[in-house]
């Protein structure tokens, strides 16, 4: 028995790696964390006969014992996280487990919710002049934030910054983010991105708690802030650059 570890995608079925479905496909056991995941694609592409979870009603340990329900057993099991496996999805506990245990996994990654809402917002996070950096963060919720990475020194960096799980505090990531950006500088949010429903709403830091309540968007959203978003005064590429050369072209000016 192997259990595969997939990153789902934002929301769009059509996200999906070729692999995921392939794994998902095959999988007689399929775990799917059903507070995100699309479920249009376990009912799309899971076996019609695979035994099917939904993990937001399970603990860790109900999850481990459905593994270890499987571990004498040929097959496979797809554990179905959203988004990509690297950011918030709690597999590190699981494979640690699997590791006491064991049993073989394997991590497909997936495309990141950051990735789906940069896309709807046709934004470019990195923009030349602007900012070379882009910082993924949350709020402090049930899960503790280290003090040394609060919004509020983070903040100062000015970098673009990417802010999961923390929408329902909007207020509070307002006023921590107003200790290092500008009152003026840009904000999107990002409701469902890569879903039918998705939302965009766009202002900046002194507008986008207003406009996130009054739209009343309290989950299932990212923030994004940083002066790139204005998609004004960036530098072009250098990678581009007809005067530039690179490895593997020849710029027009030679030195
Ligand atoms: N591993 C996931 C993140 C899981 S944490 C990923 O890579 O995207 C859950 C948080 O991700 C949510 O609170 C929200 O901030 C964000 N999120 C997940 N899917 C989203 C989507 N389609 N649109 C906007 N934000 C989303």
């Amino acid at each position: 028995m192997k259990i595969y570890f997939i990153g789902a995608g934002a929301g769009d079925p059509d996200l999906l790696t070729l692999k995921a479905v392939k794994i998902i496909k095959k999988a007689g056991v399929v775990i799917y964390a059903g507070s995100l995941v699309n479920k249009v694609i376990i009912d799309k592409y899971a076996d019609k006969d695979a035994k099917i979870y939904n993990s937001a009603k399970l603990n860790l340990d109900q999850v481990c014992r459905v593994y270890l329900k499987q571990k004498k057993k040929d097959g496979i099991i797809a554990r179905v996280h959203t988004g990509d496996t690297s950011l918030y999805s709690a597999i590190q506990e699981q494979m640690q487990w699997c590791d006491t245990q064991g049993i073989d996994y394997e991590v497909i990654p997936g495309v990141s919710s950051f990735c789906a809402a940069s896309a709807a917002l046709k934004q470019e996070l990195t923009l030349p002049g602007l900012s070379q950096t882009v910082i993924i963060t949350r709020i402090s919720g049930k899960t503790k934030v280290p003090a040394r990475e609060d919004l509020k020194h983070l903040a100062n960096i000015k970098a673009v910054m990417i802010i999961f799980l923390s929408i329902g505090h909007i207020d509070r990531v307002v006023k921590k983010l107003m200790a290092g950006y500008k009152n003026k500088t840009p904000v999107a949010v990002v409701y469902k991105a890569s879903w039918p429903d998705e939302i965009i709403i766009r202002g900046t830091l002194a507008t986008i708690a207003d406009k996130v309540k009054e739209q009343k968007i309290g989950r299932q959203a990212l923030v994004i802030v940083g002066e790139a978003l204005n998609k004004k005064n960036f530098k072009l590429s250098k990678l581009y650059d007809k005067n530039s050369s690179t490895m593997f072209r020849c710029g027009e000016i030679k030195k």
